[in-house]
């Protein structure tokens, strides 16, 4: 007998995400799953579990629900202080994302609140954000700094995240972006010294992944490269911002670079996607800040037929994502870019999982895997989507342990 401490009962349809029998989902229909320590030992037929398990801890009964592996999120930004919900108002009336860019509006008005703000109220901010994945169904994210833009800010930023993965069971993974843009009133050069020979050196062990943003307002690709060579020599690992606001060698430099991520990728070419998919880097999609700035549709059929390993992210931030369901960001990526819910299912754990290095322990369901678990109040999982702007999600598990709003 397999000894557990949590078990699930009763799933009307566990989708693992680990495709079987022709099925991209590797559903389970009727399923069951147990775990010990937080890791899957078990799952299959409920009607099997007895036979095999010997529980002594917790049992829930999903009564025919439905469960998904927790899903991964990517691509966010939870530390930042204050609001720009007027920004967003401003380009419905027709002023562009690029053209807020300026120093009193975007990144930097958000760069000033979050530096003038106490670590605990961060903290506290990330905290209420890290409630509001848990309960649309995330137990994994990527979370970038990016709005200190100076040692002391982006240090504190890391601080929070984490602070942040002490208070809630949300996994956290942390990336240092420094490279978002050059700080207004800042000498590039003088930035980007400070950047690749204090930054970088001092955050080290503490971020795993180094993010930049290779576009018009924020980095050129030479800045980029300078960034990222410094980066993987003090061995970050490796996502980029690229390709969103206009077509530019952002993605050739994250295939040069191998990165786990190119992130955005709106004006990718079929060559580059080609180029991304030999060097195992994932396609990292933002629906919700396309659809909010009016950028144009990524380019999907290319990605298709690139074979790129495409997620969804959440890209929550405070200019033109400001929500942290990756429901939404589903239905979107369906509903504006004709992805099919199967691909947005995948992109929202198991290829979102490996853009982490998370493999086959996040965005999955198999023996040793993390027992992480989003039930959903929908017939099937295809449905996820379906259910565009309200939450299905009834009960989020992470490391076998059932999470309750407090
Ligand atoms: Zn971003």
């Amino acid at each position: 007998m397999i000894e557990a401490d949590f078990v699930l009962r009763h799933a009307g349809q566990l989708a693992t995400m680990v495709a079987a029998d022709g099925d991209p989902l590797g559903r389970i229909v009727d399923g069951a799953l147990a775990s010990r320590g937080g890791r899957v030992v078990w799952l299959g037929k409920d009607a099997e579990l007895a036979r095999a398990v010997r529980l002594d801890g917790d049992e829930l009964d999903a009564a025919g629900a439905c469960v998904i592996a927790g899903l991964v999120d990517a691509h966010t930004h939870p530390v930042f202080a204050g609001s720009r919900a007027d920004e967003f108002a401003e380009r419905q009336a027709g002023v562009t994302y690029a053209g807020q860019q300026s120093g009193e509006h975007g990144i930097m008005r958000t760069v000033r609140a979050t530096r003038a703000a106490e670590r605990e109220r961060l903290v506290e901010l990330a905290v209420e954000r890290a409630d509001r994945f848990l309960s649309n169904g995330t137990t994994t994210i990527e979370a970038k700094t990016g709005y200190g833009l100076d040692l002391p800010g982006e240090s504190k930023s890391l601080e929070v995240l984490t602070a942040l993965a002490g208070r809630r069971p949300l996994r956290v993974v942390p990336t240092f972006l420094g490279a978002h843009v050059v700080p207004f009133g800042t000498d590039r050069l003088d930035y980007l010294r400070v950047l690749t020979e204090e930054m970088l050196p001092a955050f080290k062990g503490r971020a795993t992944f180094c993010d930049a943003w290779c576009d018009e307002p924020a980095f050129s690709a030479s800045e980029t490269r300078t960034v990222l060579r410094r980066a993987r020599e003090l061995g970050y690992r490796i996502r980029l911002h690229a390709a969103q606001l206009a077509p530019g060698d952002g993605p050739d430099i994250a295939a040069e670079f191998q990165a786990a991520s190119a992130d955005h990728l709106e004006y990718a070419t079929a060559g580059q996607l080609t180029a991304l998919a030999a060097a195992g880097t994932v396609a990292v999609l933002c629906p919700a800040a396309n659809f909010t700035t009016h950028a144009p549709r990524p380019p999907i059929e290319a990605m298709r037929a690139s074979g790129i390993g495409v997620a969804i992210a959440s890209d929550l931030n405070p200019g033109t994502s400001n929500s942290e369901s990756l429901p939404y960001a589903m239905t979107l990526a369906c509903v504006a870019w004709g992805m099919t819910p199967v691909e947005v299912l995948v992109g929202a754990t198991s290829a979102a999982a490996r853009s982490l290095g998370l493999d086959g322990v996040a965005g999955c369901l198999c023996v040793g895997s993390f027992a992480d678990l989003a039930v959903l109040d929908v017939e099937r999982p295809e449905a996820i989507p379906y259910y565009g702007g309200v939450n299905r999600v009834i009960r989020t598990i992470v490391g076998g342990v059932d999470w309750q709003p407090s």
